[in-house]
């Protein structure tokens, strides 16, 4: 057994403090990992905060987890020591159900597990990135391509995959105009893989303060949303809008600017219900659909097409004594682009 050290979270309200955690014997299927970078992804903050519901504390959050291996279990095939390796938002799942076999293991009919705030097929609380090692099935490790360094690596664990899945399904390129809503996080990391793909992108977010900056991601059009003549502007222009904020937004407002058969993918995930007001969704055979991170195999295909085109995300590298700061920057929107802990402070 490991003992790692970490940062954990007794409560809703509580600051971040020093920790240490049990980190599994190796199974002979199971990789251990010294843990390089972390990255703080608002789904973090959701989880540490309990709004999404009750949460065991302590908590370690961190799903965006890029480091070496350091030792592999007996039958491990796909790793060795010395790997550069990533951990996303999940662990484990059943491996059986029809979705597992498809390759949608985030969506594991008997539900997967999550890589903190879960509950492994031990018995045991699963615990996060914000920590020095940890222990994964090889089947959910993924292979960093070697262009990419692992402080920028980690967010693509997270930010990385749960834009490019949609925009993947969704169909995104050549020839289709996307929007993308709220430029933090994910939303900047949608802009340069959108991009990347061949679409044709703009941005919508509150303000036009970010606008140089989206511009470089490679968005053509950058709009503020809190101007009213946007929404007149722009009515029935894009094939795909993805929504990536954390709060409540008036949904329907944002399904006025698809098209004829345009979609609406919310990726955002705030606690409290949005509504739809569905004249705005079968005047033009709308649809509005919701997506959740992406499968392992489509993570590492997001990974290498990253990699070939030279996609990294925009971060800030901070210590982890500076957690609790970086949690009020990313509610206060004040982030460029994502938050990244140098777990060698932990
Ligand atoms: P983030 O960095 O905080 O970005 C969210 C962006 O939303 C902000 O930059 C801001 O953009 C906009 N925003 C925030 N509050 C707003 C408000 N009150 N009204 C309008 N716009 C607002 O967060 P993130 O890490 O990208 O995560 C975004 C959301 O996705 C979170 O809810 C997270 O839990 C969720 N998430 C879901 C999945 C999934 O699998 N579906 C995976 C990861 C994260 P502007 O400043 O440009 O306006
Ligand atoms: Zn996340």
């Amino acid at each position: 057994m490991v003992i790692a050290k970490a940062r954990a979270v007794d409560g809703p309200d509580k600051s971040f403090r020093k920790a240490e955690i049990e980190r599994r014997d190796l199974d002979v299927h199971d990789v251990l990992i010294e843990i390089k970078y972390a990255g703080i992804c608002h789904s973090d903050i959701h989880t540490a905060h309990g709004e999404w519901g009750e949460v065991k504390y302590p908590l370690v959050p961190g799903h965006e987890i890029a480091g070496i291996v350091t030792e592999v279990g007996s039958e491990v095939t796909k790793y060795k020591a010395g790997d550069r390796v990533g951990v996303g938002c999940m662990v484990d799942s059943c491996g059986e159900c029809k979705n597992c076999r498809e390759g949608e293991e985030q969506y594991c009919l008997k539900g997967n597990v999550p890589t903190y705030a879960g509950v492994d097929k031990y018995g045991e609380p699963t615990q996060g990135g914000y920590s020095t090692h940890i222990v994964v099935t090889e089947d959910f490790v993924l292979r960093i391509p070697d262009n990419i360094e692992l402080d920028a690596a980690a967010p693509l664990l997270c930010a990385g995959i749960t834009t490019f899945s949609p925009l993947n399904h969704w169909n995104a390129g050549p020839g289709k105009k996307v929007a993308v809503v709220g430029m933090g996080g994910l939303g900047h990391m949608a802009v340069k893989i959108a991009h990347a793909m061949g679409a044709e992108v703009s941005v919508l977010s509150r303000t036009l303060n970010k606008k140089e900056d989206g511009l470089e991601f490679g968005a053509e059009g950058y709009y503020a949303t809190t101007e009213p003549e946007t929404f007149e502007k722009l009515a029935g222009t894009f094939d795909l809008i993805i929504n990536t904020v954390s709060a409540k937004i008036d949904i329907s407002a944002y399904l006025s600017l698809l098209t004829l058969d345009g979609a609406m993918v919310n990726v955002g995930a705030p606690a409290e219900p949005l509504e739809v007001n569905v004249f705005s969704l079968i005047g033009h055979r709308r649809s509005f659909a919701g997506s959740m991170i992406g499968g392992i195999r489509e993570t590492q295909e997001m990974l290498d097409f990253c990699g070939e085109h030279g996609i990294v995300p925009s971060i800030e590298v901070i210590s982890a004594d500076y957690i609790d700061e970086a949690y009020e920057r990313v509610l206060g929107s004040d982030v460029k682009y994502r938050f990244v802990i140098d777990t060698s402070t932990i």
